[in-house]
């Protein structure tokens, strides 16, 4: 079964099934699997739409967006179950993501109505500047072009058909083609249906949006080097990211990826923090760790601590936090075996140290979770046991001072996030290390936990490499909008040729900036 625009009558041969996460049973129906052809089909319908989506008013655009979250929320209790039969996750924690992700709709169509984003600048004409006449320019942001999206498999909903990328993407006016995440393919195609739903009842090209569900590496490549396609949005493993990219940069004409790929989330247990509330600390911590079975990019997979400060009642907690915690179903079976793998490596290194294991768990791909410890001196020589192990894990490492924390920072590649537990005596201790934390992290949290990321103007998800392909963006919040803009100036153009966002009478009431002044709309 094809939704979308690329979706045609010939008859196919290859066919796929999605998979229950719990017993692993293939779930009815199957699914066809679209191939580099429909990638091209559906590339092609997004260029054609293309002028009719950059110039769709501000407010068009918005209830396009929240038309979208309408028909998501009119797909009912339907999507909420494929979900959960497909992901392993539970009903409240998907009941959540839906309404994050039509929260997102709505959110970006309050930005697009305000008009800030297209940054009209006008620098009128000076005829008597000396020694040379300045003329008249006038900037706006436009769209980049057709996107691709591939979704997330630990996000169904928010990280998906409908959920950042592609809120950002249709808010900036690009067209965007979905490459559906095989591990959710019905939740994919409900969604798909939904978003189309609002492509028609708001009148858009139907370009305006494809997708395209497979399960081959040789349809996500086709996507990427489609000369249609003008920026790609990614989330999802390092290996993956890094191909696409790899085939966005060696195009006739290469195009950026945005990716956001893996991070291991350090959190800095400072001892005024250790002292007052260790125990609490430690519950806490372990809540995070397993929240979801880990599958956070958040997630914290390692936690600093000072040796000689009192962080017995933070590890033992933690220690008896994480043996008690069941083991819950991770979203596909390779997922699994990549996470049983990584355990089973850091174990394998000498000097790591196993505090706990979580209770084993029954179904088909159970994540037992894994606390286990090292010395900061085996952690910084020993590359393999600063990597991502994406699931239930965790690692605590043991410093001699600030200073070798300071180290370990140093020595780690950009994160997501970073994170800080502290007291007020605390606080020179801090001050001392954020230069260290800000070099790595897109966001530096305090007295808090990675997982858990705010949709608002501020938010930061993303970072230095490999955390993403392109610290300068985020993934989720506002600025994620310009990751699909391009600026254009207009040099001397009459008003009868400009476009509406830079006439003189300003017919969209933009807030603009004009020769240096912010006017507002
Ligand atoms: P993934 O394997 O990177 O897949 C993500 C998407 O990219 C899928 O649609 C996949 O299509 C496509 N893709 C991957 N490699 C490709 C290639 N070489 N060429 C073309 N398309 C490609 O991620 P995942 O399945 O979600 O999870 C696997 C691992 O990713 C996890 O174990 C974890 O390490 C990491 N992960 C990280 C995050 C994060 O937020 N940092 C989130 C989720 C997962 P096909 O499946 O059809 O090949």
């Amino acid at each position: 079964m094809l939704v979308g625009a690329a979706a045609d009558h010939s008859p196919r041969t290859a066919t796929f099934a999605a998979y229950d996460a719990v017993t692993g049973a293939a779930l009815a129906p199957r699914f066809e699997e679209a191939g580099p052809q429909d990638a091209a089909r559906a590339c092609a319908l997004a260029a054609a739409a293309f002028e009719s989506c950059n110039e769709l008013a501000p407010v068009r655009r918005a209830q396009f967006l929240q038309r979208i979250g309408l028909e998501i929320l009119e797909l009912g209790d339907a999507l909420i179950e494929r979900a959960m039969a497909e992901t392993g996750l539970p009903r409240g924690r998907l009941e959540g993501e839906r309404q994050r992700t039509v929260g997102q709709l709505e959110f970006f169509a309050s930005i697009v109505r305000e008009g800030a984003w297209i940054d009209a600048t006008i620098d009128p004409e000076q005829p008597q500047r000396l020694p040379a006449r300045r003329p008249d320019l006038r900037r706006r942001h436009i769209s980049i072009g057709p996107v691709a999206v591939f979704g997330a498999s630990n996000f169904p909903l928010a990280f998906s058909v409908a959920g950042a990328d592609t809120a950002a993407a249709l808010a900036a006016g690009c067209p965007v083609v979905v490459k559906g995440h095989p591990a959710h393919a019905g939740t994919g195609e409900l969604v798909a249906r939904a978003v189309r739903g609002a492509v028609a009842a708001c009148g858009l090209p139907v370009g305006t949006f494809s997708y395209l569900p497979g399960t081959t590496a040789e349809l996500g490549a086709a996507l990427v080097a489609d000369p249609n396609i003008r920026a790609v949005g990614f989330t999802g493993s390092r290996a993956g990211g890094l191909a696409l990219a790899r085939v966005a940069a060696a195009r006739a004409e290469p195009i950026p990826v945005f990716a956001e790929m893996s991070s291991i989330n350090p959190v800095i247990l400072l001892p005024g923090a250790a002292r007052r509330r260790g125990a609490q600390l430690g519950q806490d911590y372990i809540a995070s760790v397993t929240l979801g079975a880990g599958q956070f990019c958040t997630s914290p997979g390692v936690v600093l601590v000072l040796e000689h400060s009192q962080t017995d009642a933070f590890e033992q907690a933690a220690t008896a936090a994480l043996h008690d915690s069941a083991a819950q179903p991770m979203l596909t079976g390779a997922i699994q075996t990549a996470y049983r793998r990584g355990v089973d490596q850091l174990l394998s290194h000498p000097g790591v140290e196993c505090l706990a294991r979580g209770r084993p768990g029954a179904g088909a791909q159970p994540g037992q979770a894994a606390l286990l410890a090292v010395t900061a001196e085996r952690f910084m020589s020993e590359a393999a046991l600063r990597q991502e192990v994406f699931g239930p894990a965790s690692l605590l490492v043991r410093a001699r001072d600030l200073q070798q924390i300071g180290c370990v920072i140093d020595l780690l590649e950009g994160q997501l996030t970073t994170t800080i537990l502290f007291e007020p005596e605390d606080e020179p201790s801090v001050a001392a290390l954020l230069p260290h934390l800000q070099r790595k992290a897109g966001r530096i949290i305090g007295n808090g936990w990675p997982t858990g990321v705010e949709v608002c103007h501020a938010m930061v998800h993303g970072g230095p490499y490999p955390a993403t392909t392109d610290a300068r963006y985020t993934s989720v919040g506002a600025l994620a909008l310009q990751r699909f803009l391009r600026p254009i100036c207009y040099q001397n153009l009459p008003d009868s040729l400009l476009p509406a966002a830079l006439r003189s009478d300003n017919p969209l009431q933009l807030p603009r900036r004009i020769d240096g002044v912010l006017h507002a709309s």
